[in-house]
């Protein structure tokens, strides 16, 4: 049976303050606390040796479960460019080096697709987002998926990581160029969360 206690908590297990915000706003309608890392600052990350976004996405929410005994929820993420046969995909943080910054990172993405015609610019974002119980097992899994184009240069400030240069279908701005609360509801990340909290209500019954 699919039975699942309603966590009173749960920890947001990522050290990305970008996901953090956007995870404490669109998980606000479940109405329950929500903690991030910063109250266990002396957690070692886990190592992202998934090959699959789901796979990375389990393995650091059993990681910060079984670290700090709450309910944890943990994504992964990232970035598929369709010319690159889907990378840099489960790689995108470590894309052009972990500690390189995105400026740089766009920079020789960009270099990749020199030769892209804008039909062959398609890529998509996705997340997975995974909630482990407090004995590291994982009770609920969620995908989003926003597909776009990459852009001939970046545009737009808003964001992190590569929002100045995905330009979600159907507009004709940036992740980079929108509100937070625009891209939220249309990114991979929001559709994720939709889906999570889809889920969750169906075993809870709200
Ligand atoms: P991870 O899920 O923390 O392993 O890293 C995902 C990486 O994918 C981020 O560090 C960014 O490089 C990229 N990424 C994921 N979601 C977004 C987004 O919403 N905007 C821009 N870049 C993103």
């Amino acid at each position: 049976m699919n039975e699942i206690l309603v966590p009173q908590r749960v920890l947001i297990a990522s050290g990305n303050n970008g996901k953090v915000r956007e995870f404490e706003f669109l998980l606000r309608p479940m109405q329950i606390a929500l903690v991030t890392v910063s109250e266990y600052p002396h957690i070692p990350q886990p190592e992202e040796t998934g090959m699959t976004f789901a796979a990375n996405a389990e393995l650091k929410a059993t990681h910060y479960a079984l670290q700090t005994g709450e309910w944890s929820i943990a994504d992964d993420s990232g970035l598929e460019i369709d010319i690159l046969n889907g990378r840099p995909g489960v790689l995108s943080a470590r894309y052009g080096g972990a500690e390189t910054p995105y400026a740089e990172k766009m920079r020789l993405m960009l270099d990749e697709l020199v030769e892209a015609a804008d039909d062959q610019r398609g890529a998509q974002f996705i997340s997975v987002i995974a909630l482990a119980d407090p004995s590291g097992k994982i009770r609920l899994t969620a995908e989003g998926v926003c597909r776009g184009s990459i852009t001939g240069s970046p545009r737009g400030s808003n964001g992190f990581g590569y929002d100045p240069i995905f330009q979600p279908d159907g507009f004709n701005r940036t992740f980079g160029e929108m509100s937070d609360d625009e891209k939220r509801l249309l990114s991979h990340r929001g559709k994720a969360s939709f889906e999570f909290i889809r889920k969750m209500s169906d075993f809870t019954g709200v």
